[in-house]
């Protein structure tokens, strides 16, 4: 059961839906998001009838609320949800290109990266400061000092920027550096507590599909964030682990429909590490777009061969240029546009 609190309800009000719901023995779990207030309640919702919450002059609504989410579920929302990062929209008519190099190495290679990423149109850009690498023993990105190239690269372009959280002890510094949308990686999903500290923040996320996840455990994971009061998430389908082992992982492209069905929040995509592969990534990112995604995460390197991760599925700066030229026709295609 959700209760959703009037906008302009003093906490005294609030308190007093909270006070009510505890009478009940039941347990209040408050989400304050930017937009608006909600209370989840925990416990036997049947007790919930004896309470008359709607009468409390702070609820505007009680919503019985059948599916395991709650706060991300089409049920609780029908209308879907755009996310707004410094003005750009994720979610809404328009589709988000956002690209860059899968990890920070140096100012100069984040310089070049940015201004590939501008000249092809792309409103964000993405990059690693610090990577999940499979082996202790490979790069794991330059650490605090990448956030700095990065940002001083963006900014050069007017572009946010996308970066990936996996230490809640990096939480201030990536605050410090004014990091417009913090990233959870696939190896991630389920790190609840990282979860629940992105979820007290005003930061808009990128919540992965972890590698073997289900569309369930992936909305569970975002329901994490969502109940601890950040509103602001968008889910990233990257590509899944089958039995299949001839391109890295498989784009489950019918995860798009079933996300946007499911829930009122933004799906985009990761044609890069689904592929694994530069040449797959076009193709994946037309299917994408085409499936109704709200916009693609990508990399690109200005200098493919030479990245010092991910360097197979990295597109030059003309191949991305090209990229948004094709994709522009598929959006237009369906009624939207890039
Ligand atoms: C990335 O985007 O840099 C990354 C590591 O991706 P994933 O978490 O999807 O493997
Ligand atoms: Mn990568």
């Amino acid at each position: 059961m959700i209760v959703i609190i009037k906008p302009h309800a003093t906490p005294e009000q609030l308190e007093h839906v909270l006070d009510r719901i505890r009478q009940l023995g039941l347990q209040p779990m408050v989400s304050t998001g930017s937009e608006r207030t909600v209370v989840g309640v925990l416990g036997d919702e049947r007790l919930l009838a004896e309470g008359a919450l709607e009468s409390l002059p702070a609820v505007e609504q009680v919503m019985p609320i059948l599916k395991p989410y709650k706060l991300v579920s089409r049920e609780f929302k029908a209308t879907d949800t755009v996310v707004q990062v410094r003005g750009i929209p994720f979610g809404g008519r328009q589709i988000q290109v956002i690209a860059g190099p899968c990890s920070v190495e140096t100012p100069e290679q984040m310089r070049a990266a940015a201004a590939g990423v501008k000249e092809a149109g792309c409103r964000l850009m993405r990059g690693g400061a610090f990577k999940p690498r499979t082996s202790p023993y490979t790069f794991q990105g330059v650490g605090d000092e990448g956030l700095d190239y990065f940002r001083d690269a963006a900014d050069a372009y007017d572009l946010p920027i996308v970066t990936e959280l996996m230490d809640v002890r990096k939480i201030d510094l990536f605050l410090e550096k004014g990091v417009d949308i913090i990233q959870i990686g696939t190896r991630n999903m389920q790190n609840f507590d990282l979860l629940k500290e992105v979820g007290r923040l005003d930061v808009p996320v990128i919540l992965k599909r972890g590698l073997s996840a289900t569309i369930k455990e992936w909305l569970m994971a975002a329901e994490y964030i969502a109940a601890h009061g950040n509103h602001r998430i968008i889910f990233a389908e990257r590509g899944i682990r089958t039995f299949e082992t001839a391109y890295r992982n498989v784009l489950d492209v019918t995860a798009i429909p079933v996300m946007k069905r499911e829930t009122h929040l933004p799906i985009i995509v990761d044609p890069s590490h689904a592929g694994g592969k530069a040449w797959l990534v076009p193709h994946l990112a037309r299917a994408a777009i085409a499936a109704g995604a709200d916009g693609l995460l990508v990399e690109t390197h200005p200098c493919p061969e030479e990245a010092w991760c991910d360097a197979d599925q990295a597109l030059s700066p003309a191949q991305l240029g090209t990229l948004m030229g094709d994709l522009r026709k598929v959006a237009e295609a369906i009624g939207r546009e890039i």
